[in-house]
């Protein structure tokens, strides 16, 4: 008899690595394929970036809570974050959606208008997708195309010993808002006619409904003439996208707890939830911040920099991953990030 192995055995990424041991390259413009935030074809005078994310009613998204205009923009952006953590600029986009009859037309243009709305901020252009039935619900999954250069693309590899780790903005912030949301719900469910009070939450809950992809920190840095040198996005946790840097570049990090960004909110709605705010900033996911490593000999241009926070160094891969805490002890890091299986 043939041996069942079952997904949760490997999770997500277990799964990922062993179907990656049977794809074969057969062109030598493909530069990377799987393995990074996107792909990267070599189109001559540039460096084309693709990437496509799935996203499944019911296990990403919940349309209680959640708006189809929202769930649009939000579609869009998590691609946008992927071309993004390649140093590249979005371009073009994908969309293809799958529909059971409990959506109207209504419902769609809806859904659309988010869509448009997020194709006219990041300036792409939306070329095409496909439309189909659905068992169960609403599916999206949109494709992003970018573009950026040899010079200027950045991989997960990169990272050097002695380099600095950066992350964008502040984390856990999606975390908290959708314990929030589904703590909303469950109150509503219960009692109909309690309205949720959601003022007091309104940016952790922004920073789950409403993701935007950091093109401005893409910019910023071109305009600064700094090259990152491993980049990716935080969208399963910062401790999971660390093990990520580190196992492809193949070395060491060390973090410490004190320079880690956190929004006033998120830190007082872990509290409220009874969560320790480091976990919630550790492996909280769907931040879309963006996590990335600089030679020293570029942090003066970064330095002043409001939204750029530097919160450790790469160290040789015999030395591990470590947080440091506040007390200054060295912990090693754990990296849950988010399990779907
Ligand atoms: P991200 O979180 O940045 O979107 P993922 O963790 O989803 O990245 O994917 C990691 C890598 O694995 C990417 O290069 C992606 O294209 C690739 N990948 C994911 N699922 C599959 C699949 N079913 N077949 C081939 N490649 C895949
Ligand atoms: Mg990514």
């Amino acid at each position: 008899m043939s041996k069942r192995t079952e997904i949760s055995e490997l999770g997500e990424f277990g799964l990922i690595e062993r179907l990656r041991e049977q794809i074969e390259i057969y062109h030598d413009t493909t530069i990377k394929g799987v393995g990074d935030d996107a792909a990267v074809i070599d189109c001559g005078d540039s460096y084309r970036v693709v990437t496509t994310d799935l996203l499944v009613e019911g296990v990403h998204f919940d349309l209680s809570y959640c708006p189809l205009k929202h769930l649009g923009f939000k579609a869009v952006a998590v691609n946008v974050s992927d071309v993004a953590a390649m140093n590249a600029v979005p371009k073009e986009i994908t969309v293809s959606i799958a529909l059971s009859n409990r959506f109207s037309v209504e419902a769609v243009e809806e859904l659309y208008q988010g869509i448009q709305l997020a194709a006219k901020h990041y300036n792409v252009d939306l070329i095409g997708g496909d439309t189909t039935a659905s068992r169960s619900g609403l599916v999206i999954s949109i494709t992003a195309l970018g573009e950026t250069t040899k010079e200027s693309v950045v991989y997960r590899s990169g990272a050097k010993v002695n380099d600095i780790i950066c992350v964008t903005g502040d984390l856990g912030g999606a975390l908290m808002g959708l314990q929030v949301l589904e703590r909303e719900k469950q109150v509503f469910l219960a009692n109909p006619d309690m309205r949720p009070d959601l003022d007091k939450y309104a940016y952790i809950t922004s920073r789950q409904l409403r993701p935007d992809a950091r093109m401005d920190i893409v910019h910023e840095l071109r305009d600064l003439g700094v090259v990152p040198s491993s980049m990716m996005d935080i969208s399963d946790g910062l401790a999971s996208e660390l093990f990520h840097i580190s196992k492809a570049s193949g070395v060491g990090v060390t973090i410490y707890e004190d320079k880690l960004p956190i929004d006033k909110e998120t830190y007082d709605v872990a509290v409220e939830f009874n969560m320790d705010p480091v976990t919630a900033v550790l492996n909280g996911g769907e931040d879309y911040e963006l996590l990335f490593t600089i030679s020293p000999s570029n942090y003066a241009k970064l330095e002043k920099h409001p939204d750029i926070h530097f919160i450790g160094h790469v160290n040789a891969p015999e030395e591990g991953k470590q947080l440091v805490t506040k007390s200054g002890t060295a912990v090693p890091l754990k990296a849950q990030g988010w399990k779907h299986f």
